[in-house]
């Protein structure tokens, strides 16, 4: 090979380095130039937001029961898989309960009572309708019944958490087994509520679809009447009607009812967030 070539050829190797070089370089600049800043990472969507789950019954309370499965363990059981959820979301979630415990000790007569008549009193000034049940606590007519002290129990543990929202997890029956589908109930003439319980039922009702829509129904029970904070009671499927009971039941139903949970309570903050 005469010497001339072989200085060509060093020197188009010098070129072709560069070039590549420069190529290296500019991928490296529109990847840096792409990636957007404001994207969160999928796992901080519920970062700051504290989320009481409250898995219903528990205890000497058991709920409905389907062939010997008592209600309050279905819903512990999807109640820890949607706190684990909403904590790999970046979340914090509160629970009620984390075992089979009813909470009827963990507040006195004496306590309800007190806590009774200061709501009374409020909801009086407000001009607010007021519970026939309430008012007779309140007014000394009427003594509290000892699972009223369970509820409660679970409201003041979400309160003492500084819990953003509530949510109470509970499972449905009916005699006809036809009888199926996810419905959020919410709470009385609360805007908020009827929010989350929308939000939270529009991802619900795609696994859990049941005869009536939207499935979202306005409730008076003890837990959506007293809360302070939005509150919504969903019962997630009817153990009475087969589909229903064997999603709840299976691991990859459980983990996309809490998918589904953790979808609208990110909508419902999403759509909260004050504009800055
Ligand atoms: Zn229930």
């Amino acid at each position: 090979m005469p010497n001339g070539s072989f200085v060509f050829l060093i020197l188009n190797r010098r070129k072709s380095l560069v070039l590549l070089s420069i190529i290296v370089i500019i991928f490296l600049f529109l990847a840096i130039v792409q990636k957007k800043p404001e994207s969160i990472p999928a796992s901080s969507i519920l970062k700051g937001y504290i989320i009481a789950i409250d898995p219903g019954h528990g205890g000497r309370d058991s709920g409905s029961s389907y062939s010997q499965i008592p209600e309050k363990e279905v819903t512990l059981l999807l109640s820890k898989v949607i706190a684990e959820k909403i904590c790999s979301q970046g979340g914090t979630a509160v629970l009620t309960r984390t075992d089979d415990d009813d909470l009827w000790d963990r507040v006195s007569y004496k306590e309800e009572i007190e806590i009774t008549k200061q709501e009374y009193l409020e909801d009086k000034k407000l001009g607010r309708r007021i519970d026939r049940r309430d008012e007779g606590i309140a007014l000394g007519t009427r003594y509290p019944p000892t699972y009223r002290l369970g509820l409660r129990a679970r409201l003041l543990i979400a309160e003492q958490n500084n819990a953003d929202i509530f949510v109470s997890i509970h499972t449905n029956h009916y005699r006809a087994a036809s009888a199926k589908g996810a419905v959020t109930l919410y709470q009385p003439h609360s805007m908020e509520s009827r929010k989350l319980a929308i939000s939270i039922q529009k991802y619900l009702k795609e696994l859990l679809p049941g005869r009536a829509e939207p499935g979202i129904i306005e409730d008076n029970f003890f837990i959506l009447r007293h809360s302070k904070i939005p509150t919504v009671l969903m019962e997630i499927g009817f153990m009475s009607n087969r589909y229903d009971r064997l999603f709840m039941l299976s691991e990859t139903g459980q983990e996309a009812i809490a998918q589904a949970v953790v979808n609208g309570i990110r909508d419902y903050f999403e759509d909260t967030k004050p504009i800055l």
